[in-house]
């Protein structure tokens, strides 16, 4: 087996696949309130079209997919596309991300096709201000979705939580409270400058060392977890049964060196890097007859169109810079 290796020695091993751009929560940082111009639906990358690109890159070293959005859960045939998936031999990690509105009755139909685990996202534990950053009153839906996760399995449970200044920074000890007694996985994230998420000033930018120290404060010092893969600084509070993930995609050095991963959106280009515009459509092509062959070709086009860092670690100010009018939305985060 050739693995996929980009132009500065990172092997490949992680694909990231946006399956839809709808989604049913507005987050303030991610959506506009009257939604955005949706991806006509011809150009919505069908189920067997992903799955052939998966099983390209899988035969090329990639043990790891993402199903994510929009919301993945809205897009129909979810569940024989995760069972294609699974059969895939080579892939060892089947994972999605969801905001967890429909999940409390997916979860036990995602277990059975063969998914291994979920991030569900929750970025505060209050309801009302669950309200204000999506713009939906379904916190208790989400909960519910959250306790269905762990009672079928789908564990690792990983929480996302999107840290911003003045909205949730001081929930923080409470998320990392959570882990004390329940195998979850809380992970900060670092508010990114794209999309809708510019309109927030750099003063609402939480760093990872920050939430750290916040952490630290209440729980005294944290545990290293090693842990190789992934752009997750990994701690313990001493004693927890879970884990606190910290993901400093702007004010972490490493975090480009260890990047792993390309992504395929929606409408089927590779992105090769979240931060950059540079993208390669893959459907066209695909649609117009190309071999496995030449598909594989483009595949590695686009791995080695990834950069060696992002242009956000530079220091300016990230809103500035104009790698980054992309909607996470239509790319998965
Ligand atoms: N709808 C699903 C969800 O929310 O989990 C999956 C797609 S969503 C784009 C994937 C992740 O990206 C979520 O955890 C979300 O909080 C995160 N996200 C969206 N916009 C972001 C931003 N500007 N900065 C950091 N994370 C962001
Ligand atoms: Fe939807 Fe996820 Fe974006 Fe929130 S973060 S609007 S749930 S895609």
């Amino acid at each position: 087996m050739k693995p996929l290796m980009d132009n500065y020695q990172r092997q490949i091993r992680y694909l990231r696949i946006s399956i839809t751009d709808r989604c049913n929560l507005r987050c303030r940082y991610c959506m506009p309130a009257t939604g955005v111009k949706w991806i006509p639906h011809e150009h919505i990358m069908r189920y067997e079209e992903f799955l052939r690109i998966a099983r390209i890159c899988v035969s090329r070293g990639v043990d790891k997919v993402r199903i994510t959005g929009g919301e993945p859960l809205l897009r129909k045939g979810l569940i024989p596309f995760i069972r294609g998936l699974k059969e895939l031999e080579g892939l060892k990690d089947l994972s999605l991300t969801t905001n967890g509105v429909m999940l409390y009755s997916m979860a036990e139909d995602l277990k059975n096709a063969g998914l291994d685990r979920l991030n569900i996202s929750l970025d505060t534990l209050s309801r009302e201000k669950f309200s204000h950053i999506t713009r939906v009153d379904a916190f208790e839906r989400v909960s519910a979705g959250i306790r269905r996760a762990f009672d079928v399995g789908l564990s690792p449970v990983k929480v996302n939580v999107v840290a911003i200044r003045g909205f949730n920074d001081d929930e923080i000890p409470a998320f990392a409270e959570m882990t004390l007694n329940s195998p979850v996985e809380v992970r900060f994230i670092e508010l990114m400058p794209m999309g809708c998420a510019t309109r927030y000033g750099e003063c609402e930018l939480i760093g990872a060392p920050e939430i750290r120290d916040i952490i630290e404060k209440r729980f005294g010092s944290l545990e290293k977890v090693e842990y190789k893969h992934g752009p997750a600084q990994v701690y313990r509070i001493g004693g927890a049964q879970g884990t606190i993930g910290l993901i400093g995609a702007l004010s972490e050095h490493a975090f480009c060196s260890r990047c792993n991963r390309i992504r395929i959106t929606a409408s089927g280009y590779l992105r090769p890097c979240l931060f950059s515009e540079k993208e390669l459509d893959l459907r066209i092509p695909m649609r117009q007859g190309i071999s496995d062959h030449e598909l594989e070709l483009l595949i590695e086009k686009g791995v080695g169109m990834k950069n060696l860092n992002h242009r956000l670690c530079t220091g300016s100010h990230p809103a500035a810079d104009q790698g980054c009018r992309t909607l996470m939305s239509s790319l998965g985060g």
